[in-house]
């Protein structure tokens, strides 16, 4: 096992920076997840990881070791990308144990090691089935296992699960966060999918335009984002901007408690309340009722204020007695609003 880490790492191509000054460190037997949208730099990273890209600046270290020269074969890493390939005509067992055979393992080894892999990822009976007699879930499994199968320090995971249809999706989920946590091996996961970083990781991080712009704890993250992409970005977020006086933040006809000199602040929809009478306390906004959309237990309210859409989401009696449309109260306590840095 080993901690993963890069600094400074750049990867330009021409006048584009796929990766631009990323200094990041992967926590020994961690499980980060890596988030930003298309083209924010999140596949490059781990292939300059793995060897595939050489950085144009910077260094990637596999413990304390650099392995910038170090060649893919060499540095130790299982891989799962999002359209894995499995070879059609070989077996399961055969395709977990090519990555050991390729190193020449000795026989009763490999079936050994296979078959402890395909235990793991739950396939135990089926190494003798053809990829094409696997449902999306298995194969992906059959993948996973053959990752892991050489053991390696470094697991990464590039989009693994958006093939998978909802369902299935967050059954690999589960199963992905068990097989990481009983293999413990440091894993470096990338998704597209916020709530899927949110559920699996122990750290993520966030990248824009090749750009780290937030590490931390996925909570700490959560409820303190920092900025107004990492707020938008990582759920729901109402983001209001005004002009800052001491303590305050003048709104269009409001005055709210101000974050640390914050001229724009977050609050996160499950923060607002909406009541008929205007609440005590400084923090209350007049808007009208728009919407309500009742899903199972929750309940969405969509509201305007002076133009600007807000979103409160509670249980859905909290908001039963509230007027089809018509001018409601929304609030929150000084202790919900975020302040925020512009983009
Ligand atoms: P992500 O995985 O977050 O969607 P990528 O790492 O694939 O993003 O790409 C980051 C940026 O680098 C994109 O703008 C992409 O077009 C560009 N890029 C990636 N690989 C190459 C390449 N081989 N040649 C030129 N541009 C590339
Ligand atoms: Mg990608």
């Amino acid at each position: 096992m080993s901690e993963v880490r890069v600094e400074g790492l750049s990867k330009h191509y021409g006048a584009a920076r796929a990766l631009d000054d990323v200094t990041l460190t992967f926590p020994d037997g961690g499980f980060f997840g890596l988030l930003g949208p298309s083209g924010s730099g999140k596949t490059t990273l781990l292939r300059a990881i793995a060897g595939f890209v050489e950085p144009t600046a910077g260094g990637v270290f596999i413990g304390d070791r650099p392995v910038v020269d170090v060649p893919v074969e060499a540095r130790e890493i299982g891989m799962v990308f999002q359209n894995y390939a499995l070879f059609p005509n070989m077996s399961v067992a055969d395709n977990v144990a090519f990555g050991l055979r390729v190193r020449g393992t000795a026989r009763g080894e490999i079936d050994k090691r296979v078959g402890d892999a395909l235990e793991l990822v739950q396939l135990g009976p089926l190494g003798a089935r053809r990829p094409h007699e696997l449902s999306g879930g298995q194969r992906q499994r059959v993948a996973m296992a053959r990752a892991i199968v050489t053991r390696p320090r470094v697991l990464l995971l590039d989009e693994p699960l958006s093939a998978l249809d909802k369902a299935l999706r967050v059954d690999m989920q589960i199963e992905l966060k068990r097989i990481q946590r009983e293999v413990g091996i440091t894993t470096i996961f990338v998704t597209h999918d916020q709530e899927e970083a949110l559920t699996l990781s122990d750290r993520i991080g966030i990248l824009k335009g090749g750009r780290l712009i937030r590490e931390g704890r996925p909570q700490e993250v959560y409820s303190d984002p920092g900025d107004v992409f990492t707020a938008r970005f990582l759920g729901e977020a109402n983001v209001i901007e005004g002009t800052g006086s001491g303590d305050w933040l003048d709104l269009p006809g409001a005055r709210v408690a101000r974050p640390e000199g914050a001229t724009t602040i977050a609050v996160r929809p499950e923060h607002l309340s909406v009541t008929v009478d205007r609440p005590d306390g400084p923090n209350a906004l007049q808007a009208r009722l728009r919407q309500r959309i009742f899903a199972g237990a929750m309940g969405t309210c969509v509201l305007d204020w002076n133009g600007q859409m807000l979103k409160a989401v509670a249980r859905h009696e909290e908001f039963s007695d509230l007027p089809e449309s018509g001018p409601v109260w929304v609030s929150w306590a000084p202790r919900h609003a975020r302040g925020l840095k512009a983009d």
